[in-house]
């Protein structure tokens, strides 16, 4: 028979890659923290209406990349595609905003979309995400790129561009819209297959648009920024003006939009120039009405997600990070050196050391060949005599000193052996 695999467009992230996962995660939880930003873990699966209404039916994600099914009890439940519309839905559910007050959350974890799978775009992805709710300052907007800039800056990323624009409010870019739809009407023919539709049903999403004759169009196409009105442009030059006091560097992009009415303002993309084709690693901004959108009463928002593959891809070019180490590699062999070494195993683990114990029985060789490459600071050797006189032959692989110790003697100097294991570190 043969073998199944992962299915296309998924990915096992195997031992030797998790430490850039746990790294990111980590970084990002503490930088969080620090923040007050709290977790928040939403459903894998929704009902599909919740992203229809949330991320809006007019967009790719709801029109061509939704994993939806019907489940048993015949309801049509969707994977999340991301993770704003799930937040957004808890929040008003549980009246996480009844109490007054901003809340600061964040999320992580997969999100699904059926899209056509390369370096960088996968069916399931994952996202680390931030909603800030119940604010309408721009020091929202500039607190919530600041984070995610340190983030980046954190893991040691260089090279990165933040794109900042402003889609101002819902009647800004009506007027906005009308304007552009007006522009490019007279080139209908000349726009790629998927602009033509969008001109009718969702035009901004041209600015998107990758074709190079597009392109070429909108070159000459009105700018948002023209069509701010005064409040629009104060609340964006306020943006601006906060994340130059952060010293956090932009360009502006006048390009750079959100379709939806429920987008609001501050848009903003963090890109790498080091990630070819994929180049966004981080995409955000300000959705003053998702929350009406969704049943909720009016709530100010803003937010953003990093796509963890891409910057995982990033993260593997700048360091190599090995495996897990363990400070002992456990070898044992006879049946009473075995046992032996297994209590030995766990009692050293409960005095806080980590310990590879040797289960394959084969001959000693083998097995200190295993220990060498375990990357262990120390082996612990249990054979017939040693366990015959409850010692233990402790060998640190670095110097390949060598030295017998009964295994009481070896449980009382924990703390010496804690320091060199430290120092046998340092010489590998
Ligand atoms: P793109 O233009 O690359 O398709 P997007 O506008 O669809 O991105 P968002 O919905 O804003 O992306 O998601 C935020 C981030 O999540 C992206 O900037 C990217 O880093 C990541 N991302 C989105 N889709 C995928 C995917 N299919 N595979 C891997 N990462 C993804
Ligand atoms: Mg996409």
């Amino acid at each position: 028979m043969g073998s199944i695999q992962a299915t296309r467009g998924t990915r096992d992230i195997l031992p030797n890659e998790i430490r850039y996962w746990q790294q990111v995660e980590a970084v990002a939880r503490d930088i969080f923290g620090k923040a007050a930003y709290q977790e928040i873990r939403t459903p894998i699966f929704e009902q599909t209406s919740l992203f229809e209404r949330g991320i809006g039916e007019a967009t790719d994600v709801v029109g061509k990349e939704m994993y939806t099914f019907r489940d048993r009890g015949d309801r049509s439940i969707t994977l999340r595609p991301e993770g704003t519309a799930g937040v957004v839905r808890s929040y008003i559910e549980h009246g996480l905003g009844t109490q007054g007050g901003v809340q600061r959350l964040w999320y992580c974890g997969p999100m699904f979309r059926y899209e056509r799978p390369q370096a960088g775009r996968q069916r399931q992805f994952h996202q680390i995400g931030v909603e800030v709710l119940g604010s309408l300052s721009p020091r929202a907007d500039a607190e919530a790129i600041a984070i995610a800039t340190d983030i980046l800056k954190t893991l040691g990323l260089k090279n990165l561009e933040l794109n900042l624009n402003s889609i101002g409010d819902p009647s800004d870019r009506a007027r906005f819209r009308e304007a552009l739809v007006a522009y490019l009407t007279p080139y209908k023919n000349e726009l790629d297959e998927d602009s033509q539709d969008r001109l009718t049903r969702n035009p901004l999403r041209i600015l998107d648009s990758k074709d190079a004759q597009t392109q070429k169009i909108l070159a000459n196409a009105p700018s948002i920024l023209d069509y701010l009105s005064p409040d629009s442009k104060t609340r964006f030059d306020q943006v601006q003006n906060l994340l130059t006091a952060l010293g956090i560097a932009y360009t502006i992009n006048a390009r750079l939009v959100r379709g939806l009415d429920y987008y609001t303002h501050t848009v903003f993309e963090i890109q790498s120039a080091d990630l070819g084709a994929q180049a966004t690693v981080c995409a955000g901004g300000r959705y003053d009405g998702l929350v009406a959108e969704l049943g909720g009463t009016d709530t100010p928002a803003v937010g953003w997600a990093i796509g963890m593959e891409r910057l995982i891809i990033l993260l593997q070019q700048l360091q190599n990070l090995s495996g897990e180490t363990i400070d002992f590699y456990l070898i044992s062999r006879g049946e009473q050196a075995e046992a032996q070494a297994l209590v030995l195993a766990q009692t050293l683990r409960h005095h806080h050391f980590s310990v590879e114990l040797d289960l394959s029985g084969s001959a000693f060789g083998k097995q200190f060949k295993r220990a060498d490459r375990s990357g262990a600071a120390a082996c612990l050797i249990l054979g017939d005599a040693e366990a015959e006189n409850q010692t233990v032959q402790l060998k640190w692989l670095a110097t390949g000193t060598q030295q017998a110790l009964s295994q009481a003697e070896l449980l009382a100097t924990m703390d010496k052996l804690h320091q060199q294991i430290q120092t046998a570190r340092g010489n590998h």
